[in-house]
């Protein structure tokens, strides 16, 4: 499934702290550049506490979510996320590469795309900041399982639909994927897959009664 903003299943998740690291980084960052999801997931989190709240006072009987929603009344307006006006990235990943685009160490991946790894402790994604060239498609782009993007600069088209500046694409290994920058400029995001990390640490799991290690 392809959309550019958060899936329900990714809203609820990250408003109840049920995400990886990883996988939040990419929703923080959509949230921080999408007044839509912002509104979104404050209504998603509002929810939450005051459902939380409720069942606290009183158990919740069978059929009174009519009435659950009807105490939760109407959520506060969300403040704008305080950044430079300059930034292209937003506050989450500047606190992860240490500063703006100016401050990334680009790592060559041939074809003139460069990717900058950046470390997380879930053990469960990897991370890292993709720059496409202007007109080109991502290079050796082979992963398994779940792959979030944020476009952070520039725009790439995947298929027939394009993602500008702050779209997130939710894709999985179902659907052939081949991000490809547009002409006009290089195209910077924050690309998040399934660590393959996850799949070695399983074998070694699945053969340590036989190796007795
Ligand atoms: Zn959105």
């Amino acid at each position: 499934m392809t959309t550019h903003h958060l899936s329900e299943d990714l809203l609820l998740s990250y408003a109840a702290g049920n995400l990886a690291e990883g996988w939040s980084l990419a929703v923080a960052t959509h949230v921080a550049l999408c007044a839509d999801c912002r509104k979104r997931l404050a209504v998603a989190e509002a929810a939450g506490g005051q459902l939380l709240e409720t069942l606290e006072r009183a158990p919740v009987e069978a059929g009174s979510w009519a009435a659950v929603r009807n105490r939760l009344g109407t959520p506060d307006p969300v403040a704008p996320v305080v950044q430079p006006k300059t930034a292209i990235l937003p506050k989450p990943l500047r606190d992860y590469v240490g500063g703006d685009v100016d401050t990334i160490r680009w790592k060559a991946l041939g074809k003139g795309a460069a990717q900058m790894r950046l470390k997380t402790g879930d053990g469960e994604t990897q991370v890292r900041l993709l720059r496409i060239p202007a007109g080109k498609p991502v290079p050796e782009h082979s992963h398994r399982g779940r792959e979030l993007t944020v476009v952070l600069s520039g725009a790439f088209h995947d298929g027939t639909t394009l993602f500008a500046r702050g779209d997130i694409e939710d894709a999985d290994d179902s659907i052939q994927h081949i991000p490809t920058a547009t002409e006009d400029a290089d195209c910077i995001c924050l690309a998040v897959t399934e660590s393959p990390l996850r799949f070695r640490s399983w074998v070694v799991r699945a053969l340590q009664p036989i190796l007795g290690i």
